[in-house]
């Protein structure tokens, strides 16, 4: 190693035990934690894995040297008579089985060369978002009761304790040992914390940030009545019993696993977590967690794991402890929807209105399920907002279907004399100055031949819900225009098949499939056409309710530029869309490029059947759906989303994005997703594409 990669990484050890104690004390101590618990578990490991590489940087301030944090002031502390440790985490099946791996080896009972891997029987619980408790018992009376503090001493909560409904004050035991620890998770129930939260703002008071540190604080309110109105729970997990213990009686059957435990706690009186499982192998322990994954969702509390266990507790005894966690056990955590990441790079993409986004390229991190290493910055803004820096360590969220942004900035991890990063003053594509209009976030590149703009023009030309042209891809428009063989949407007609067929990636049968599909694409009726042009706020609604209004662009384009009031009197278009038609009918290349587009065979207005429609639709004969409500959700069989709310539409109803008592049907196809898991629980009815053409039929 070379003596400055090692005061790098001493430097960088600083860095983030600095950062983690000051996280830490916010987190245990104030209960207002000041970072997200994902970038704080991701930070604590890149520590830890420089701690292992180079074991010369642990200090004893570390926080991988420490359970918890420091007992607040205001309580009593005490020394727990056996210590109360944390969890390590796993955060991946790689990481699970390096585990059940290192178990293996200290317990001795590693596989020889080619054997298959012992199976020792071990339990799942669900790991509770909550805090954990030390309750001690003597002759069955709940005596004291303790918050985990340090691992060592804790605050002394005792009448606190005492209110919650679900820790026995007397044990059910007939024949109750002399002393008894007992441990678990107090928690708040997800609807005590929104009530919390709720009453807290009416009072102007700051919010906890979530269940946790809500029953933290309410654990170490002063007045017990304050905690005895916040209704807290408790889990209990953990028995240690005396040494010895019992002689005889009743409750002589002593616990020889976890699993035991869990029953005996249940017996003394105890609430125990109902999904705790048996789990036979590590197999088992996977299922049972992936099971979890959409099962916690259902659960009126917060979890953010599952917790495994090794079953015999001789063999946990034999496994023992590292400083800071048993090695018996393990925490299995979700997916992070946040993490840190380093700043590589501030690209910028330039769509195809022109608006310049800046984004953000970072080192790969994984999120909600997939790799992560780009994320929006939306714009000029919001980069001055966030303060961005070269070599930045950022968080970036992603959370289920959402597109990743760069949330924050860790600025204490900023290396000294970065420089601040602001968006470019000409086009990445271009090099054309870039504008940016009073009072407007954006900003655009305005030359309109800009490669970057023609792309995305001719992306949204044959996208799905305007021309729908099939076999022409990003890849293939990249090509087309960087070898200026299309200069224009009305290029893309003049292509012949012999020129396709030369491209990369192209064979005679896909270029020749290609120019049938373009030719077809003439016959798309008016609507799909007007939104194709990508007019600036002509999406596909407004569109169609030009095109119906105005069954020609020579119509739309005489009312556009001399009876701008024909236009707003359109419903649903207001004075910004008018003002945008008017510039771009107004603009020559526009022009230009809608008489071409009619000398290449589009009629650029409605065929003699749609206003047959519209008229018969006017008159009242076929609007049916008048007032219907309906919501798509999935991959219909053979109608696009698109296509089947020009359907309903056409007949009068309505298409919405959300379900509510208020929807009429649910139109569900393959993989639906939460929509129709609310349809269901709401009572609409739900209907399949035969079940809607059915109805459309008879509307
Ligand atoms: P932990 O929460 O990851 O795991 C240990 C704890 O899990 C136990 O102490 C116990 O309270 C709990 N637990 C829940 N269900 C359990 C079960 N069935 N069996 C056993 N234990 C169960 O570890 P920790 O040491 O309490 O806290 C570390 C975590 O706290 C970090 O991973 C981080 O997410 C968070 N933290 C966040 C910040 C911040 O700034 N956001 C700061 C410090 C710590």
């Amino acid at each position: 190693m070379s003596s400055s990669t090692a005061a790098s990484a001493a430097s960088r050890a600083t860095e983030l035990r600095r950062l983690l104690n000051h996280a830490a004390h916010a987190y245990y101590v104030l209960d207002a934690p000041e970072m997200e618990d994902p970038v704080y578990d991701r930070l604590y490991r890149e520590l830890l894995e420089l701690e292992q590489a180079h074991p010369e940087l642990i200090a004893p301030d570390s926080p991988t040297q420490r359970v918890g944090g420091a007992p607040a002031q205001g309580f009593q502390s005490v020394r727990h008579r056996i210590g109360l440790l944390s969890l390590d985490n796993a955060f991946n099946t790689e990481d699970l089985e390096a585990w059940y791996a290192r178990l293996l080896k200290v317990l001795d009972r590693e596989p020889a060369e080619g054997r298959p891997i012992p199976a020792l029987p071990m339990v799942g619980e669900l790991k509770i978002d909550g805090n954990a408790l030390a309750l001690s018992y003597e002759h069955g009376v709940l005596v004291r009761a303790a918050t985990r503090g340090d691992g060592e001493q804790g605050e002394e909560i005792t009448a606190n304790v005492r209110t919650i409904g679900s820790v026995p004050l007397r044990l059910q035991l007939e024949h109750p040992p002399e002393w008894m620890e007992v441990r678990g998770e107090a928690f708040i129930p997800d609807g005590t914390f929104a009530a919390i939260n709720a009453e807290r703002e009416a009072r102007g008071e700051a919010l906890f940030a979530n269940p946790r540190n809500a029953c933290a604080g309410t654990l170490r309110q002063l007045d017990p009545k304050v905690v005895a109105a916040r209704r807290l729970d408790f889990f209990a997990y953990t028995l240690h019993l005396p040494p010895g213990w019992p002689t005889s009686g009743a409750d002589a059957q002593l616990p020889t696993s976890q699993w035991e435990s869990l029953q005996w706690l249940q017996a003394a009186g105890f609430k125990v977590n109902p999904n705790a499982e048996l789990l036979p192998d590590l197999a088992a322990v996977e299922a049972f967690f992936e099971r979890w994954d959409s099962g916690r969702r259902q659960l009126d509390y917060a979890t953010d794991g599952v917790v495994v266990k090794l079953n015999d507790l001789q063999l946990q005894d034999a496994a023992g402890f590292t400083q800071k966690a048993p090695r018996w056990a393990i925490a299995l955590k979700y997916p992070a929807e946040e993490a840190p990441s380093k700043l590589l790079r501030l690209a910028c993409q330039v769509g195809r209105t022109g608006v310049v986004t800046p984004v953000a390229e970072f080192e790969p991190v994984p999120l909600a399920g997939t790799s992560v290493s780009r994320a929006t910055l939306h714009n000029a803004d919001r980069l001055v907002e966030l303060d961005l820096h070269a070599g930045d360590t950022i968080v970036v969220r992603k959370a289920g279907e959402i597109i990743p942004e760069v949330v924050r900035v860790l600025a204490e991890l900023r290396p000294a004399g970065a420089r601040r990063l602001e968006l470019p003053h000409t086009c990445p594509e271009c090099s054309s100055e870039l504008v940016r209009e009073e009072g407007e976030a954006a900003t655009r590149c305005v030359n309109s031949s800009c490669p970057a703009i023609l792309r995305g023009a001719l992306r949204h030309w044959v996208s799905k819900g305007a021309l729908d042209v099939d076999g022409l891809g990003s890849k293939l428009i990249e090509q087309l225009v960087d070898r200026g063989l299309v200069g224009s949407i009305a290029d893309l007609y003049r292509l012949d098949g012999a020129l396709l067929a030369s491209l990369e990636r192209m064979g005679q049968k896909s270029a020749d499939n290609l120019v049938a599909a373009l030719e077809a694409s003439k016959a798309q009726p008016w609507h799909r056409q007007l939104y194709g042009l990508g007019i600036h706020h002509v999406g596909e609604v407004n569109a169609k309710a030009l095109a119906k209004a105005f069954p020609s662009a020579a119509e739309l384009a005489t009312a556009a530029t001399e009876t701008p009031e024909l236009i707003t009197a359109v419903y649903g278009i207001g004075g910004e869309i008018a003002q945008s038609l008017q510039q771009w009918f107004a603009t020559p290349a526009n022009q230009a490029l809608l008489g071409e587009l009619e000398r290449l065979g589009f009629s650029l207005a409605s065929s003699e059947e749609e206003l047959a429609v519209a008229a018969e639709r006017a008159s009242g004969a076929s609007s049916a759906l008048n007032g219907q409500t309906f919501v798509l959700t999935g991959t219909l069989p053979s109608l696009s989303r698109s296509e089947a709310k020009a359907l309903i539409e056409a007949a009068g109803g309505k298409v919405s994005g959300s379900v509510s008592k208020k929807t009429s049907y649910v139109v569900a196809g393959e993989e639906a997703g939460s929509k129709l898991s609310k349809a269901e629980s709401l009572g609409v009815t739900v209907l399949d594409e035969a079940g809607l053409k059915a109805l459309l039929t008879a509307a």
